[in-house]
């Protein structure tokens, strides 16, 4: 706690935040998710602690920032799907990276990192399930690729990201971030040492408190901090 003269308004966004973080473990990190959601809300939240924060589109950040110039310490997250043309932009504005979701693209983005001398933070997104609307590797391609992924030096592969089907019950969510869990475990038994991957990209807002349960370190939280978004 730092001791602060500045005097903070109360807030709808400021309790939420207050409440979702008291109630979290400390091994998690709560990654406020602004897609969508105006400048002056993320404000207002930074005004109230938060330091992580996610947008899906790289182009959504690249008009944001502008306006948030003034808030020089804020991690950003980027949680969608990276085309490999923008994947310049991402790690220019990007600390993490959580939807790596292909060796094409890792390969890109270690290549940009070395020209930058950057080590970005990144996530392996894997599709868990048959899920035709998600991106990710099958965990079978996931094995494949491994060996290849750790030769990328220029990445700092964290972890595992994943987001199940709209729909599950809860019974199915505990299995489904249990296979994340899982897979993450297997892996850091083969590949440990070079792959120790400590974190888990794992839980929204309708899904968190389950996702926590399985074991997860990073919770990506939207509508219950910020509320609905505008379409
Ligand atoms: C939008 C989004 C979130 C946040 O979802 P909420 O339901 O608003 O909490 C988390 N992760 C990803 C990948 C998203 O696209």
């Amino acid at each position: 706690m730092s001791a602060k003269l500045e005097l903070v308004p109360p807030s709808p966004i400021g309790d939420r935040l207050r409440a979702i973080t008291a109630s979290l473990p400390p091994q998690v990190q709560l990654i406020a998710i602004s897609k969508k959601i105006d400048p002056s809300a993320i404000r207002i939240a930074y005004r109230h602690g938060q330091r992580h924060f996610g947008e899906s589109r790289v182009q959504e950040l690249d008009q944001k920032r502008a306006e948030l110039r003034d808030l020089p310490d804020i991690t950003w997250h980027l949680i969608g799907h990276l085309q490999s043309n923008k994947a310049q932009r991402a790690l220019d504005l990007f600390d993490w990276i959580h939807s790596v979701d292909s060796f094409k693209l890792a390969q890109r983005l270690d290549r940009l990192a070395e020209e930058r001398d950057r080590h970005p933070k990144i996530c392996l997104q894997v599709k868990l399930l048959d899920d035709p609307a998600k991106f990710g590797w099958t965990i079978e391609e996931l094995w494949q690729d491994l060996p290849q992924l750790i030769t990328l030096k220029h990445l700092d592969i964290r972890g595992i990201m994943a987001i199940p089907p709209l729909g599950l019950s809860d019974d199915d969510l505990r299995t489904f971030f249990g296979r994340a869990r899982q897979l993450r475990d297997q892996i850091r038994a083969v590949h440990g040492d070079a792959l120790p991957l400590p974190d888990l990209s794992l839980g929204m807002s309708n899904d968190y408190a389950i996702a926590i349960e399985a074991g997860a370190t990073l919770i990506r939280l939207g509508r219950t901090l910020f509320g609905d978004r505008t379409p």
